[in-house]
């Protein structure tokens, strides 16, 4: 992207290649090496601030070269300077002995530039997506970006990974209750539902034995009744839907998941009057 922005910017005849082919070409090892060296990091972080600023700002580079003070300028009021052939903010903590060089004068950048854009989305991808002020405070290190806030804001909404981890979820529509919820002035437990759940140890004696609760539950009130039974099979359930039936009454309809034991009371059930689902 940026080899395009250069010949784009600066080569637009294509006769010239950018200065790092160059280079590539006298380093026929490193040319296949994907190891960067912090000195290399920090020379190429310069070279392209070096172009951008020659892009940016042309008249200031060449009336500061000259030793003259820019007054009518967009960088005008943050006294610039010339500092290895790149413009500078001239800071009041020059000073400091123990705050690094660049951050006593950092280097001017222009916010609505690409490059200026890809250094930080750099800086915003290398602090794992911090927030706005971090990743300012990060920048501000080494670079003055002229309204730097409102572009540090725009590159965190663009973020692929900060929009993903800022969106709420989309929480769905309920469904409709179905009827047999919504029986209004019926006995409670005619529509009936019933589980199992267990094993609980007891102690019988002086041994221990294993015992589960089958748990009715009205559909409409829900109210519970529960029946403790002695294993899982159909007769024990049989037993304990006989006990809930004589204390509740018969329930209009009965649901149940498909466990074992309530499938085969299913097939035992003769009842008129109760179907099992
Ligand atoms: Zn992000």
């Amino acid at each position: 992207m940026f080899r395009f922005w250069y010949k784009k910017t600066f080569h637009k005849s294509g006769e010239l290649n950018p200065p790092w082919e160059a280079a590539m070409e006298n380093n026929k090892v490193r040319q296949h090496s994907f190891t960067v060296s912090p000195e290399e990091y920090r020379s190429a972080v310069k070279t392209l601030v070096e172009w951008v600023q020659t892009d940016s700002f042309p008249k200031e580079i060449a009336e500061l070269a000259k030793g003259r003070i820019v007054k009518k300028a967009k960088i005008a009021r943050l006294s610039p300077c010339l500092i290895n052939g790149t413009i500078c903010l001239k800071s009041r903590i020059l000073q400091a002995n123990k705050v690094p060089a660049e951050q006593k004068t950092p280097e001017i950048l222009l916010s609505d530039h690409h490059l200026t854009e890809l250094l930080i989305q750099a800086e915003h991808e290398r602090c794992a997506h911090q927030g706005s002020e971090t990743l300012q405070n990060n920048l501000s290190g080494r670079f003055w970006i002229i309204n730097g806030r409102q572009t540090v804001l725009r590159t965190i909404r663009k973020s692929p990974w900060c929009r993903l981890s800022r969106v709420s979820p989309v929480i769905p529509e309920m469904g409709q209750l179905p009827h047999y919820r919504l029986a209004a002035y019926q006995r409670p437990f005619t529509f009936t539902g019933l589980d199992t759940f267990g094993p609980f140890t007891v102690t019988v004696g002086r041994r221990h034995e294993k015992r589960w609760v089958i748990i009715f539950t009205c559909l409409v009130t829900r109210a519970i009744h529960l029946e403790v039974v002695h294993a899982l099979s159909t007769d024990e359930f049989m037993m304990g839907l006989s006990q809930f039936i004589d204390t509740r009454g018969t329930p209009d309809t009965i649901y149940s998941d498909n466990g074992t034991n309530f499938v085969g009371a299913s097939k035992e059930l003769k009842f008129e009057s109760l179907g099992v689902v």
